[in-house]
């Protein structure tokens, strides 16, 4: 496949710290568009020419959880064979399967999703991560009842994704969490109803309260023992906090089994949002075309693969909602 645009992931940044792939040399890159140029024997779908958006959670179709009706929970998502290879012939490991920092690269057929040819690759690429992680966590890892009051800590592209989700949800409340006063402004624009500036300390007493009580959900976009407590503890009870954001390896949580009994709490970790690309990728395109979802407002700024140095760095400082490599055709 031809990669047109690619976005700059805070996995993509995880796995070159080494952090979750031990393997190196590594290609990094997992959210992308692209054009499919040629095909393996046997494939029908996609075909040469189609623009596609890679899916890195593609199931697999055979396990038990793709044979029970849960595709969403496959454990073993169909990866590419052959493994790509360094110039000298090492074997070279890619992020979640894919490998998309670079003009080209091999993916399984299920990994490259058709989407309309008229999407903007700049666009069309956040779909592949961070856009179906939230968008899914509000619709379908947790639902977002109408009506209800929720919660986002960290409001970066994923953060962003899960606000858009709980407005199309018809939440009453979306409360938006984050320590950066800029990120706040614009979870306002992507649809939050109230923000919390958390530098200042701890917000749980300012969302409970504007949540009148305690919230239904809580979406931790970060993964971090800290936001995770503090989304259990901003829920009414009975309510349910959502580990999005990825923890780093050897990541423990202390936890009072007491308070957590009498909250009747649920906690609940997803990959994805519980998304499928097959299914969601049209969705999301569609809400994109009908002006429903905010994708432009995502893509902070377009650059070249030069400057991947550079768009690690102000992830690092939380300056971005996402850097888009673009390449040219
Ligand atoms: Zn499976
Ligand atoms: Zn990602």
């Amino acid at each position: 496949m031809r990669v047109t645009a690619t976005g700059v992931c805070h996995t993509d940044l995880n796995a070159k710290n080494g952090n979750f792939v031990p393997d190196f040399p590594i290609l990094l890159g997992h959210e992308a568009a692209g054009v499919v140029e040629e095909v393996g024997e046997g494939v029908s779908k996609p075909r040469v020419g189609d623009t596609v958006v890679l899916n890195w959670r593609a199931p697999c179709g055979d396990c038990r959880a793709c044979l029970a009706g849960r595709p969403e929970k496959c454990p073993t998502p169909a990866v590419a064979r052959p493994r790509m290879r360094t110039r000298d012939g090492k074997p070279l490991s890619r992020v979640l399967g894919l490998g998309t920092f670079a003009t080209h690269t091999v993916v399984h057929a299920a990994q490259a999703v058709p989407v309309p040819a008229s999407m903007p690759p700049e666009v069309a690429c956040l779909l592949g991560c961070g856009v179906l992680t939230g968008v899914g966590a509000a619709l379908y890892a947790a639902p977002v009842e109408a009506g209800s009051s929720v919660c986002v800590i960290g409001c970066g592209a994923v953060g962003m994704s899960v606000i858009q989700g709980a407005r199309l949800r018809r939440a009453a409340r979306v409360i938006a969490v984050d320590v950066k006063a800029a990120k706040l402004d614009l979870a306002l624009r992507f649809g939050a109803t109230d923000v919390v500036d958390a530098s200042a300390g701890d917000p749980t007493k300012a969302i409970r309260a504007l949540a009148g009580g305690g919230v239904s959900a809580a979406y931790d976009c970060v993964g971090i023992p800290a936001t995770l407590q503090q989304a259990l503890s901003v829920c009414h009870e009975g309510g349910t906090a959502v580990l999005i954001g990825m923890p780093v390896p050897r990541t423990e949580m202390a936890l009072s089994l007491t308070k957590f009994f009498y909250t009747r709490a649920t906690l609940k970790a997803t990959f994805f949002g519980d998304g499928l690309a097959t299914r969601d990728f049209p969705l999301l395109c569609g809400l994109y075309q009908r002006g429903e979802l905010k994708l432009d407002e995502l893509v902070t700024r377009k650059m070249g693969l030069g400057d991947l140095d550079e768009a690690f760095a102000q992830m690092e400082r939380g300056e971005t909602l996402r850097s888009v490599i673009m390449f040219q055709g």
